[in-house]
């Protein structure tokens, strides 16, 4: 059969893109049904789940964020534009009110010609959409070096029994270093955080050391990769949207605003594709425009990255004490904010009618979930050889006792001597830690 549109994905891209095609026959196709497997922590603007009329999957509002330095605790007011945190089932199922498509549960393997191969056949569409997050199934096909593991951040989370009234960063590089960890109240709880901007993926350690000092313990673990840098939004036939395309932001990780925003605008210009107002090679030029517009907040925001990576310790807090005072705190916000105004978005339709007005029921599909890549538990850690340091020089790589990450002894942030031993550590902390109790980190016990 061949449809109108595929889109490969049914996350927060994928059924943007789907609610703004109202007179097309659309196959939309998820290894899951939408909502089922968080991808997120969910935070993002109030005026976004507003806008699209998702009250119903709010879980918090926050009108500050927070953030914990070495030494102190920086506030940023953002009651003109408070965040919240979402559930993602029900913002996923209430964005697929608004969608008038055949769902197929399915896992896409890739191109072929012009048909979408899946491991339930093959389909054919006039137009075609890679909307499977930062994995981007079909523009890797056509593109192999697209997915660049290595130059993206990476990040875990697990949600916590702990209440909190603000988003909570913690910037301290003597504790996760190239990284930040993250504090997301919803409601009674928590999701909390490790992320790593750099290519040592192996959080768990961090995650847990977080934890501790929070005093929570980990439960059920889920994350992914952070594209942080903006990929083609078009490769050949295909349109990418979301983190397919890489249009999470770099620096605040930023990526459900983006997807939402990007998938909008890629499905309002396909309904002109497919009305005839505009070629197909028009179209790709269009969505390129939208994307070619946003692009400075990406190099400003991969710059500070950068920065905030690079620099000493000193500088970085400096950076982060300035962006928080006013009058610049405002100007930054309203500028962020305008990057991909909520108020430009369009409002999902059809969120009266229940259920969900698709060709196939969500959650009623006719295959097991695929669980390969799933975004649990262990698989998560990076393996060896997606590090950037790949195969030479992995000689001279230790493990960090007490968080388990990858350490270059040549590059190590910290160095102790037990028992006549040398031990290289990630971070001043996780050595802290080790000289307080080597024989926890040992295998010795206390
Ligand atoms: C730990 C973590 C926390 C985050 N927290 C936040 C946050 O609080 N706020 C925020 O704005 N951003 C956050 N982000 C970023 C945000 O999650 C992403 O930018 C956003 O999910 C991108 O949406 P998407 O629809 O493009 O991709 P995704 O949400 O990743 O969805 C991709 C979809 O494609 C499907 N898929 C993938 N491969 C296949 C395949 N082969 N076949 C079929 N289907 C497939 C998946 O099942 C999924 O439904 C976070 C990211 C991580 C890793």
């Amino acid at each position: 059969m061949t449809y109108d549109v595929i889109i490969a994905g049914a996350s927060f891209a994928g059924l943007a893109v789907a609610s703004r095609l109202a007179r097309a026959r659309v196959l939309l196709i998820d290894r899951k049904p939408p909502g089922e497997e968080p991808t997120s922590a969910c935070g993002t603007l109030l005026g976004v789940v507003q806008r699209l009329g998702l009250e119903e999957s709010l879980m918090q509002v926050q009108d500050r964020l927070a953030f914990h330095l070495t030494t102190r605790t920086e506030r940023f007011d953002v009651s003109a534009h408070p965040f919240c945190t979402v559930d993602y089932q029900h913002f996923c199922r209430g964005l697929a009110k608004g969608v008038t498509a055949e769902f197929l549960q399915a896992r896409v393997q890739g191109l072929e010609g012009d048909g979408v191969v899946t491991d339930r056949g093959r389909f054919q569409a006039r137009c075609l959409v890679d909307a499977t997050g930062w994995r981007a199934q079909l523009g890797r096909s056509l593109r192999p070096s697209l997915v660049e593991r290595e130059k993206m951040s990476f990040g875990i989370e697990t949600v916590a029994p702990r209440r909190g009234d603000a988003l909570g960063f913690w910037f301290d590089p003597t504790q996760i270093p190239q990284g930040v960890a993250w504090f997301f109240p919803i409601g009674g709880a928590a999701r909390m955080g490790v992320a790593s901007y750099a290519s040592n993926g192996h959080l768990k350690g961090h995650l847990d050391i977080f934890l501790e000092d929070q005093g929570v313990a980990r439960s059920a673990v889920h994350g992914g990769f952070f594209t942080a840098r903006l990929r083609p939004p078009t490769l050949g036939p295909v349109f990418l949207v979301g983190d397919a395309a890489g249009q999470c932001l770099p620096l605040t990780g930023e990526g459900i605003r983006p997807a939402l925003f990007f998938g909008q605008a890629c499905g309002a210009i396909l309904q002109r594709v497919l009305d005839g107002e505009l070629t197909p090679a028009e179209g790709r030029a269009a969505y390129w425009a939208v994307v070619r517009r946003r692009r400075p907040m990406y190099w400003l925001l991969g710059l500070l990255q950068q920065i905030l990576l690079k620099a000493p310790i000193s500088i970085g807090e400096r950076l982060v004490a300035a962006v928080c005072r006013e009058p610049l705190a405002s100007r930054i916000l309203r500028g962020y904010v305008a990057f991909a105004d909520p108020a430009e978005l369009t409002p999902v339709r059809g969120l009266d009618d229940a259920p969900a007005r698709t060709g196939q029921a969500w959650g009623t599909a006719s295959q097991p979930a695929v669980m390969e890549d799933s975004h649990t538990g262990e698989q998560l850690e990076r393996s060896p050889g997606d590090s950037a340091q790949g195969a030479e020089g992995r000689e001279t790589m230790a493990k960090d006792p007490v968080c388990g990450m990858e350490v270059d002894e040549k590059h190590a942030a910290a160095t102790a001597v037990y028992q006549g031993q040398t031990y290289y550590f990630c971070a001043q902390g996780c050595r802290d830690r080790f000289l307080k109790d080597p024989k926890r980190y040992l295998g010795g016990g206390s």
